[in-house]
């Protein structure tokens, strides 16, 4: 099974402070939408809501 083709790069960028953090992969197949989830901000100090960057 070819693991890497369905598999793409995105950035998390921090919805409070648009500050891009995390990079990370996501499955084309499983996430169609726009990946979002709760990440820890630095510039934050705390966590926040982290959305898929294109
Ligand atoms: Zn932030």
């Amino acid at each position: 099974m070819a693991k890497s083709e369905k598999r793409v790069k995105i950035t998390l960028e921090c919805t409070e402070c648009k500050e891009r953090n995390y990079i990370t992969m996501k499955s084309k197949v499983n996430d169609r939408e726009r990946l979002e989830m709760k990440k820890y901000c630095a510039r934050d100090r705390r966590h926040t809501n982290h959305k898929e960057t294109r």
